[in-house]
């Protein structure tokens, strides 16, 4: 069982709107997730077991799952609810595949799906360049080695928002639909919450893939139209979620405390 202290030391809930890139957070510290996730990497080396390994992530998934249901059904019994009963609700949730906002986040997605492919095949390129003339010179230039290191971490942020945020968008849409079919205030509220908060995960992704672009565009003379295409939907995308969701302005969770999204 967890000490008091050990509980104590993680901020409730941060995790509920992060962007779930663990590497690159600053708050693991406090991210009761992440220590969940490492204890159970660990307990996985220690069985000489592959933590990476996909029959052991797919168990730990349905792991995670049962453990969440059991909770979510103690707490509805607290709460005099049977969830069994609202199977049939499952139903009525909004589906905003149609949406306009959902369809351009689907094609932002292909079109970076397919940059990410011509940016990969540069830094082969590059790299090549960089080995051949090393070969040549017998040492390397530091400056260049650097520049392809900064474009790698541009190429990672643009990789990692382009499936997040298509998913992401859904979930803020469907529950923006949600909350204006509900009329319990209550349900209102958690819904147009969830909305905001999944939109600000959103727009703070689109905000450093757009920076992530800029620097790719100024990097190579073949990538510069593809990457401004890509501004060009970035920027619409951004201007979509203010215009859909401008709550995710005011919105406020842990996890953001400290990184306010520039807007
Ligand atoms: S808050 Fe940070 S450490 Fe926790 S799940 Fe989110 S990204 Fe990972």
């Amino acid at each position: 069982m967890e000490s008091k202290s050990v509980k104590n030391k993680f901020i409730p809930r941060i995790y509920s709107y992060c962007d779930r890139w663990c590497e690159r957070c600053s708050q693991t510290e406090k991210c009761s997730v992440y220590a969940d996730g490492q204890k159970k990497t660990e307990e996985h080396r220690q069985k000489g077991e592959d933590p990476d390994n996909w029959e052991i992530v797919v168990q730990d998934m349905q792991e995670d799952i049962k453990k969440t249901m059991c909770l979510l059904h103690k707490a509805a019994k607290e709460e005099g609810m049977d969830l069994n009963d609202l199977s049939a609700d499952a139903e009525d949730i909004p589906d905003p595949r149609n949406h306009p906002l959902c369809q351009k986040a689907g094609g932002y997605m292909s079109l970076v799906h397919n940059f990410l492919k011509q940016v990969r095949r540069k830094f082969d390129e590059k790299r090549e360049a960089i080995l051949e003339k090393s070969k040549v010179l017998l040492s390397y230039e530091e400056d260049e080695v650097k520049v392809l290191e900064d474009m790698v971490f541009h190429y990672e942020t643009l990789s990692w928002y382009h499936t997040l945020i298509p998913t992401k968008v859904y979930r803020a849409l469907s529950s923006k639909m949600e909350g204006e079919q509900e009329s319990d205030p209550e349900l209102v509220r958690i819904s147009f919450d969830d909305a905001n908060g999944s939109a600000k995960v959103v727009y703070s992704g689109l905000l450093r893939s757009i920076v992530a672009l800029q620097r790719i565009y100024t990097w190579d003379e073949e990538l510069k139209n593809d990457a401004l295409t890509l501004l060009v939907e970035a920027d619409r995308l951004r201007k979509g979620i203010d215009a859909e969701l401008p709550g995710h302005k005011s919105f406020k969770s842990p996890w953001f405390c400290g990184r306010e999204v520039v807007t």
